[in-house]
């Protein structure tokens, strides 16, 4: 029998996201999590500022979301999906073509996010397959961009932050164009859009699509961007015969005080990916949607299918969590709530401009982001937070805060409280 170092399994055994084994940087136990709250084993409890990663937006353990789920456990947990189907999953899919822009009519179930974009991919590649254009295989991507550690996602994340150093044989080489640097809420500048359109002008005959987060660039620099580019970059797409694919993995359901960020802009992709709190963050599951002419152009092709099918393809737990969670989201006033988190956000983390290590912060939804002028110091500072009783995880220069839409005023006020005081510190 194999032995194992039987006191620190975690430091020892087990790879966390982006992590080394034998690291120095803790990882706090937890036993529970209820509401906001995150329950350590040592008893400690902190107000969760990082909703894990975009997705608790109704906080945990969330009793209306438990009981849904307990109900479709009793009927079956999984079944596969291949000549199968169940009522979560038709439930759902109904529901995302209502809320989701208006030509999106077909949805593919898949289990992660990274996964959600390589079939957004595939989608488009087969698409022009089917169009005798098989040609087009490279795909656009915006610089600082992120969608995914799979190889294709890596392919359209930024070039220098996504990890292509590392793979670079293994990577295909796509198209980048300048991150647009006009800012939300501003008029869009000519030299982003001339980025965009000369990647089209010199790569337009064998371009697949062109694929971007929109409004809200997230793990490649929590950025937020003109809805005007996004209006220029439909029209460009439709003018140079290139597909449109959002990524909203990240903004999608509320996040950016829209449902979805696209709205921003009142434009539609061709193909979408959501993901993340797609399930309130119970369970993971992702789809990407398409309209009828993306995907009656894909049977028309060789073979006559799509050619993807996951194991766990809209596994009826997952597809109940997602149903129940969306109806939780539009049954609530979560506008008016987004809102009131974005001004508390404001009010509370403009104090951050008077540091002088602090270059910027910048606030949009339920999204406040205080950006450094050097990277921070990741152990120091998240022992910090948790000793001053909150869940933040900063990357690089990025410290930000993005809570389960749940939070009260007073939770709010703590959380930013307690990160104001650790940046002062820092
Ligand atoms: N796209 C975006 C915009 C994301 O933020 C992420 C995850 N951070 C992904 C794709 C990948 O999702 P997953 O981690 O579920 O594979």
């Amino acid at each position: 029998m194999k032995k194992y170092k039987n006191n620190t399994i975690d430091q020892h055994h087990i790879w966390h996201p982006y992590s080394a084994m034998n690291s120095d940087l803790a990882v706090y136990q937890v036993s529970s999590a209820n509401g906001v709250r995150i329950k350590l084993d040592d008893g400690r409890e902190l107000i969760d500022g990082m909703s894990s990663w975009w997705s608790a937006i109704h906080g945990y353990n969330h009793p209306v979301m438990n009981d849904a789920l307990q109900v479709q456990l009793k009927k079956m947990s999984h079944i596969m999906f291949g000549g199968l189907t169940h009522e979560p999953a038709i439930e759902l899919t109904k529901k995302l073509i209502e809320i989701t822009p208006e030509n999106l009519q077909t949805v593919f179930y898949s289990d992660s996010g990274s996964v959600a974009v390589e079939v957004a991919m595939k989608m488009a590649l087969q698409y022009w397959s089917a169009k005798g254009q098989s040609k087009r295989k490279k795909f656009i991507a915006l610089r600082s961009g992120y969608h995914g550690d799979t190889f294709a996602a890596m392919s359209v994340s930024d070039p220098e932050t996504g990890m292509h150093h590392i793979f670079e044989k293994n990577i295909i080489k796509q198209i980048y164009v300048n991150q647009p640097i006009s800012r939300f809420g501003e008029q869009c500048c000519d030299e982003d859009i001339e980025s965009l359109e000369q990647a089209l002008i010199n790569h337009a005959d064998n371009t697949a699509a062109l694929i971007l987060e929109p409004i809200v660039q997230g793990a490649g620099g929590m950025w937020f961007y003109s809805a005007q580019y996004l209006v220029k970059a439909r029209q460009l797409c439709d003018q140079y015969g290139v597909l449109l694919i959002f990524d909203e993995i990240a903004t999608g359901f509320g996040r950016s005080g829209k449902l979805f960020a696209c709205e921003h802009a009142n434009i539609s992709p061709d193909i979408m990916c959501i993901g993340k709190s797609l399930t309130g963050g119970y369970l993971t599951l992702a789809a990407t949607l398409t309209s009828y002419d993306v995907a009656t152009t894909i049977d028309s092709g060789d073979p006559g299918v799509f050619m993807h099918g996951p194991t766990f393809m809209a596994n009826p737990l997952a597809c109940t969590a997602a149903l129940t969670s969306i109806n939780l989201l539009l049954e609530s006033d979560w506008k008016t709530k987004i809102l009131q988190i974005e001004k508390q956000l404001f009010s509370g983390l403009e104090i951050c401009l008077e540091f002088n290590a602090v270059k910027e912060v910048r606030v949009l939804g339920a999204i406040g982001v205080v950006e450094m002028k050097s990277p921070v110091a990741m152990k120091k500072i998240t022992q910090a937070f948790v000793n001053a009783g909150v869940w933040l995880r900063p990357f690089g220069k990025l410290v930000y805060i993005m809570p389960p839409f749940i939070i009260t005023v007073e939770e709010l006020d703590c959380l930013i409280g307690a990160m104001v005081a650790v940046i002062k510190e820092h």
